[in-house]
């Protein structure tokens, strides 16, 4: 079924809505009104809506498609083989984003004016004693520690109502393991049971998917609508910095890596991902765009199931290359902005922590604020300086998720190639 009368591809019908969405939202502003119709609130009316079906399939999505693909991998004998691949490139892909940001960031100094001052006075940030040593004990190592005890949760129907996915994932990886060893006549019921309730989720997902093209104008004419284009001129920099890093760690890493060892062509790749980095962009969490990813994988560039249902959700989670660039360059900025002396300790500082707390930030709107407070904390910084970075969030939010996903995905060609997959894009 296709609800479009013009036949276009989902794609195009996507990135039609997005232009339009920024025309209207550009009009109308928070407050346009005509004919007594308020079009914020229909803005804010249909996005919610889209975003909501979307996110109403992750808690069954996560738990069905990690126990199918955990036990089907267990059943095979490979399961540490797998594991040890998907970690390994969620890894790296994920330092090498991060290693990118700290190029760019050194290169174009974003938070130094034209004659290298810091512009802290241009931003308005707070003049605070920065006191590094101190804070970096506490900060990161509580943080650290925190990650672990999320991991273990003490009641997974808590974590499924607050979609705590770290404790969802170990749960479920947990029962498919189990559920795979066990030698009980009902551990085959079960795993056509969890078979079932995800490809019922996948189905779900196509008609959701159906209306995508309205769920997008709403969520991204409400993002226009409500931040228009006004900013300081170091913000912008900051900006294009961190968009040209993430454009650089698309088109140049994770490409090449791509060609490497996936054997893929990286616009072959794009064309097929398209649905999903556009949901990505627009709902700006890789989470809610979890169901798309899935389906684009699974569909478009024909990578099995038993990878993907291992290799996604639990990317969607840990697997954040543009989270953790974006960490790693917001941190630099500010620190730049605030005129501290970025020596190889402070660098190696923002570096790691950007790596680890990128693991932990959930696949939300934002979630990487939280993170980059723990780096500010780590090198000394006030957490007031956050505010700042909130003039240019939700745009490399929308980025940045979109980066996240096709990571993931790039890691599942690899790690399918790998595992001796063929016929991939073909
Ligand atoms: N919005 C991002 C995601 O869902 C997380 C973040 O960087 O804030 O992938």
């Amino acid at each position: 079924m296709n609800l479009n009368p013009l036949k276009w591809k989902l794609h195009w019908q996507i990135l039609a809505a997005i232009l339009l969405a920024i025309i209207a939202g550009w009009a109308s502003g928070e407050d346009g009104r005509t004919l007594g119709i308020h079009w914020f609130s229909i803005y804010d009316f249909v996005g919610r809506i889209f975003i909501n079906a979307l996110k109403m399939l992750i808690v069954p999505l996560i738990v069905s498609s990690i126990i199918v693909g955990i036990a089907g991998i267990a059943k095979s004998g490979r399961l540490g083989m797998l594991g040890v691949k998907t970690v390994g490139f969620y890894l790296m892909t994920t330092m090498l984003a991060v290693l990118m940001g700290l190029l760019l960031v050194n290169l174009v100094d974003p938070g130094l004016d034209s004659d290298g001052n810091p512009v802290r006075d241009v931003l308005a940030l707070e003049a605070q004693e920065i006191d590094v040593r101190a804070r970096v004990a506490e900060g990161s190592l509580s943080d650290l520690t925190e990650l672990f005890v999320r991991m273990v949760p003490e009641n997974i129907v808590d974590s499924a109502a607050r979609m705590d996915m770290l404790g969802l994932i170990f749960f479920s990886l947990l029962f498919g393991f189990f559920m795979a060893r066990s030698q009980h006549s009902a551990a085959e019921t079960m795993y056509n049971f969890w078979e079932g309730v995800f490809e019922i989720m996948m189905k779900i997902t196509a008609l959701i998917m159906m209306f995508a093209p309205i769920g997008v104008f709403g969520l991204v004419a409400k993002v226009v609508a409500q931040t228009g284009f006004d900013a300081a001129q170091p913000l912008l920099i900051f900006a294009a910095t961190t968009a040209a890093a993430l454009l650089l760690h698309l088109f140049v890493t994770i490409s090449a890596l791509l060609k490497v060892f996936g054997r893929v062509s990286p616009i072959k790749m794009l064309k097929a991902m398209s649905p999903a980095l556009l949901t990505a962009f627009s709902t700006a969490s890789s989470m809610a765009t979890l169901p798309v990813t899935l389906r684009c994988v699974r569909e478009n560039v024909g990578v099995s199931q038993r990878t993907t249902s291992f290799v996604l959700p639990l990317g969607a989670t840990v697997n954040m290359n543009g989270t953790a660039l974006y960490e790693c360059v917001a941190a630099m900025f500010i620190a730049q902005a605030y005129g501290l002396e970025l020596t190889f300790g402070v660098q190696f500082i923002i570096v790691v922590t950007a790596l680890v707390t990128s693991i932990g930030v959930a696949g939300v709107p934002a979630a990487s604020m939280v993170a980059i407070g723990i780096i500010l904390t780590a090198i000394g910084l006030p957490l007031e300086a956050l505010g700042v970075l909130f003039v240019f969030d939700r745009l490399l939010d929308m980025m940045r998720t979109s980066i996240n996903i096709y990571g993931d995905a790039v890691c599942a060609v690899i790690v399918a190639r790998l595992e001796g997959e063929k016929d991939l894009l073909m």
